[in-house]
């Protein structure tokens, strides 16, 4: 069989413990047998970030911002414990996805990859809501402040010109705590692009809420921000794909998608993504199963899974056990990127093998063949068979190549 052709390369940003293995295994066992890959590699294994000073994500967020489309595998976040169990650590490096997302000014984008057998905890949820999580600001870039007598606490702006403008914020008759938070409207903007973009990408409808019935200034900046970007920009593409943007207030929002079918994409500020992401990820099943794309608002795209590095997998692995670790959001990180690839390239051949590769996948587990993870939460009336992680590959493998044989 011919191999499909690429014409620009694919950042490719490997990554740590079991999703490395994982790695390997789904280039060899799934793309390069088909595929004639050109990627752009970057090792960001925590070892190779340590040794380039992490200079290595720097240039893997940098040539994703040239190319447009990268895939990510896991990585590690040091803390306190990986710096004992990697000596040799000259910092504690920040997150990788944090300083890929700041280059990129992206959003993630989060979706679970539903199966007939495994009932989300929300009986109406049909098809997959997709949360768009703000990533700057808020409360994660606040000052907090706890005071121990009476007084008065207020909030000072000066702007480069000199001028300066002051609120009180409270005056205390005892101990108090205080907390001062920002956006930028650029970000905001960003935030709205992505969201806009990713909705058209996707054909789908776009929620937004916030709270501006009490954060009138604040909140109130999110939604005619969104407003104005909607009006002046998106509204002729969303019309023409037959699209709704709707905005409506947090908490109506959540009891409308509670209620809701499902098959959306829901934009929210940075905390409410925070909580409502892991809530719906949650409801959907398991956190093997939820992909995840950073959408930059020119519309560049990274591709991942939403999980880490399995690490209690990769400790059986490495005394040689046979570990059933589920590859499917990995695979479908792979299968998103060369998707968006071959649709940017005007590559068809490649959007079709993106297809079938999920199609292989979903196909191998509806059959009853799936990793531990899946089978503890399938029906109990559906026939499993639990499988390791190279046995469900090699299973979707050969779906694959009889697919593509048609
Ligand atoms: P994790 O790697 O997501 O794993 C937590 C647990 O969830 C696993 O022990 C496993 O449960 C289950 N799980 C997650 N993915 C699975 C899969 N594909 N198949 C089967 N089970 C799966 O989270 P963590 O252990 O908190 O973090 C490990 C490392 O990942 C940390 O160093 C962290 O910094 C990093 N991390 C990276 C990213 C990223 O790069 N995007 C995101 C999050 C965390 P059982 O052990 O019960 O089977
Ligand atoms: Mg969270």
């Amino acid at each position: 069989m011919e191999k499909i052709q690429m014409t620009t390369p694919l950042v490719e940003m490997d990554g740590d413990e079991m999703t490395r293995i994982l790695w390997g295994w789904i280039k060899g066992k799934l793309i390069l047998p088909f595929v004639d890959l050109k990627t752009e590699y970057y090792d960001l294994g925590l070892l190779h970030r340590n040794e380039t000073d992490d200079q290595v994500t720097v240039d893997a967020a940098l040539a994703t911002r040239r190319l447009g489309v990268a895939v990510k595998c896991a990585t590690i976040t040091p803390n306190r414990q990986r710096m004992e169990e990697y000596p040799q650590l000259k910092q504690m490096w920040k997150s990788p996805n944090g300083t890929i997302r700041a280059i990129l000014d992206g959003t993630a984008f989060r979706a679970p990859i539903l199966l007939p057998f495994i009932h989300p905890a929300v009986r109406t949820w049909e098809a997959p809501i997709t949360i768009a999580r703000h990533a700057y600001g808020d409360m994660y870039k606040a000052v907090d402040l706890v005071t121990e007598e009476p007084g008065t606490a207020t909030l000072t702006f000066r702007g480069q010109s000199g001028r300066e403008t002051s609120l009180t914020v409270q005056a205390v008759d005892g101990p108090a705590v205080f907390q001062a938070q920002h956006n930028t409207a650029r970000s905001i903007r960003a935030f709205a692009d992505s969201c806009f973009n990713y909705a058209i990408a996707q054909k789908q409808d776009l929620w937004f809420s916030t709270k501006d019935t009490i954060a009138k200034g604040y909140d109130g900046e999110f939604k005619r921000i969104f407003e104005e970007a909607y009006e002046t920009t998106y509204k002729p593409e969303f019309e023409r794909l037959g699209l709704t943007y709707f905005y409506t207030l947090i908490d109506d929002a959540v009891a409308r998608v509670i209620r809701s079918k499902g098959g959306f994409i829901w934009a929210l500020k940075n905390y409410d993504g925070d909580v409502m992401s892991d809530m719906v990820a949650a409801a959907f099943g398991s956190l093997a199963m939820m992909t995840s794309v950073l959408v930059a608002p020119d519309g560049t795209m990274e591709f991942e899974a939403s999980h880490g590095t399995v690490t209690r997998h990769y400790y059986r692995y490495r005394k040689g056990e046979k570990t059933s670790t589920n590859p499917m959001a990995t695979i479908f990180a792979w299968s998103g990127a060369l998707r968006r690839r071959g649709e940017l390239d005007g590559l068809e051949d490649l959007v079709s093998f993106g297809n079938a590769l999920e199609q292989a996948s979903l196909d191998t587990l509806k059959s009853g063949v799936m990793t531990g993870d899946l089978a503890a939460l399938a029906d109990p009336d559906f026939p499993t068979r639990t499988v390791t992680s190279e046995e469900f590959l090699d299973a979707v493998a050969q779906r694959l190549a009889a697919a593509l044989a048609k």
